[in-house]
């Protein structure tokens, strides 16, 4: 229903017009875009996570229209040099990837180096390792294969039923939210007692989803490819303490940088909405030496931002919005404009 009401908003500012006329006020200098996974429309009925997946070919169409917009597709480090030192130039997209999936490289990489275009991907360390919990897809696998679900809940143990795809659903809701507002630690907790009760393995989960090392080093060898850091445990920084914050940040681009030999310059932010990263954490970013660092805060990039360069918005390629005429949309920035009340930053 959600999802519903929001592509009738979108329709109508397309069809009005009204992205064309605000344009040259709300778009900005360039925008960077969010993807996950890059995989073929998957036919099961139960797939939550699906919102973080879009096709091969729209992949394909969304290098083709920004181009044809007349977007420069750069590198993370060419759209830092255009944001701080604005000239006259085309207005630039990038194009990241959150997590370091395997289908990145088996599926998307084919696709951007055919079209010689930038990308990036930030790596959240224990997944490479193989000791990080991909907590939202074992909770998709454990709903999915369960017909009845009993959890722990703030000391009393609840019970789901989770026969029906309407039941999954609305398990998934509960479930999924008050996981994302534990406590970081708890939340995995949580997790590895539910994986150990319904017979899911995080290893493997992580082993077959996400890039090994050495897939992750052979990648960064193409100079159309930078590779991010993005924690090491996958935690909202925001929960954490300034210290724990901080080790996060600064041990995983470590980790990274003993592995590819080089220290990353780029950051994205877990979640990256504001509940999971704040103005104390784009200063840590700032201050553990990135160059950039990017949320889930939806917009175009300002030129304003130069002087938040921690604290970089995006636009989610959201595998429900597989449609060029809402990436226009998005890209002409009213929609945001709109929202933020015409203010160009969303920093607070
Ligand atoms: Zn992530």
């Amino acid at each position: 229903m959600k999802t519903t009401l929001i592509k009738v908003g979108l329709d109508a500012i397309y069809f009005s017009g009204g992205h064309i006329a605000m344009r040259p006020f709300c778009r900005g200098i360039g925008a960077i875009l969010t993807m996950h996974h890059v995989v073929p429309r998957k036919e099961a009925r139960f797939a939550p996570n699906n919102i973080l997946e879009i096709t091969p070919e729209f992949l394909v169409r969304v290098i083709k229209m920004v181009r044809r917009k007349g977007y420069d597709i750069v590198s993370l480090d060419e759209a830092h040099r255009r944001i701080t030192a604005p000239d006259a130039q085309k207005p630039f997209v990038c194009l990241t990837f959150d997590d370091g999936y395997r289908d990145n490289l088996e599926i998307a990489y084919p696709i951007l180096r055919r079209n010689d275009a930038p990308f990036a991907i930030y790596v959240a360390t224990s997944y490479p390792d193989r000791v990080g919990e991909l907590w939202w897809l074992a909770l998709e696998e454990i709903i999915s294969k369960c017909d009845y679900i009993g959890v722990l809940m703030a000391g009393d143990q609840q019970h789901f039923s989770s026969r029906t795809l309407a039941e999954k659903q609305e398990v998934w809701d509960k479930l999924y939210w008050w996981l994302r507002n534990l406590p970081q630690k708890e939340q995995r907790q949580v997790i590895r007692d539910l994986c150990a009760r319904y017979d899911v393995d995080l290893v493997a989960m992580c082993e077959k989803m996400i890039m090994s090392w050495d897939e992750i080093h052979k990648l960064a060898f193409d100079p159309l490819v930078t590779i991010g850091a993005h924690t090491v445990n996958h935690f909202a920084l925001a929960k954490l303490s300034e210290a724990d914050a901080r080790a996060e940040m600064v041990t995983s681009a470590e980790i990274i940088s003993s592995y590819i030999g080089e220290r990353p310059k780029h950051f994205s932010f877990p979640y990256g909405d504001p509940g999971s990263a704040g103005p104390r954490d784009f200063e840590i970013a700032k201050d553990a030496g990135f160059l950039t660092a990017v949320t889930t805060r939806k917009g175009v990039v300002h030129k304003e931002y130069a002087d938040h360069m921690t604290a970089l918005p995006r636009i989610s390629l959201n595998g429900n919005y597989q449609s060029l005429r809402y990436l226009d949309v998005f890209l002409g920035g009213t929609a945001f404009s709109l929202k933020n009340r015409m203010r160009h930053l969303d920093i607070a």
